[in-house]
C-alpha cells in the first residue's frame, strides 16, 4: 500500500570566493565571500528542492533546472523553489514541514534565521512555522572549516492530498 507520507532529503555545496554575494535560504548574507555558481549559488534553497523533488518522486534539481541552460544564469533560486513547489503539488501533494542544516564556518547567521524562514516560506506558500533552519560550523575542518565552501542539507516531508488509487 502506497504510503500517504513521503520524505525526501537533499544536500548541496557551492565554492565560496571573494567579492561575490552570499545567497542563503533566500536572503543575502553580509560577507567578504559568495557562492561561484550557474545560479544564485543558494545551497540551502538547492538542497531543499532536491529533497522536495526526491520526496514527490521527481528525480532532482538538475533534471528540471540544468545549470547548462541560459534560461537559469544567475538566476534567484527562490523562483526555482517556486517551480519545485508547483511541481510537487500538481503531483498531489503537499508539504507537511522541511528541515534545513546550513554548514559554515562564517559568518554567524543565527540572527537572520527568522527572516529566511519567513522568505522561505513565502516562496513555498506554507508557514514559517514548517520551515526549520539551524546553522553549524564544523571546527574549522574540512572544505567548509577552511571557508572554501557553503554546504547545505536538507528534509523534507510530504503529505498525499488527493485520494489514493
Ligand atoms: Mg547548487
Amino acid at each position: 500500500m502506497a504510503s500517504p507520507f513521503r520524505i525526501g532529503n537533499g544536500y548541496d555545496v557551492h565554492r565560496l570566493a571573494d567579492g561575490l554575494e552570499l545567497w542563503l535560504c533566500g536572503v543575502k548574507v553580509p560577507h567578504s565571500k559568495g557562492a561561484v555558481a550557474h545560479s544564485d549559488g543558494d545551497a540551502a534553497i538547492h538542497a531543499l528542492c532536491d529533497a522536495l523533488l526526491g520526496a514527490a518522486g521527481l528525480r532532482d534539481i538538475g533534471c528540471h533546472f540544468p545549470d547548462t541552460s541560459a534560461e537559469y544564469k544567475g538566476i534567484d533560486s527562490k523562483i526555482l523553489l517556486k517551480r519545485t513547489m508547483s511541481m510537487v503539488r500538481e503531483k498531489g501533494y503537499e508539504l507537511g514541514n522541511a528541515d534545513i542544516v546550513l554548514c559554515l564556518q562564517r559568518p554567524k547567521v543565527k540572527d537572520l534565521i527568522p527572516a529566511m524562514q519567513q522568505c522561505l516560506a513565502r516562496a513555498m506558500q506554507t508557514d514559517a512555522d514548517n520551515i526549520g533552519i539551524k546553522a553549524t560550523t564544523t571546527e574549522t575542518l574540512g572544505f567548509v572549516g577552511r571557508e572554501e565552501g557553503v554546504a547545505a542539507y536538507a528534509v523534507s516531508l510530504l503529505v498525499k492530498t488527493e485520494p489514493r488509487r
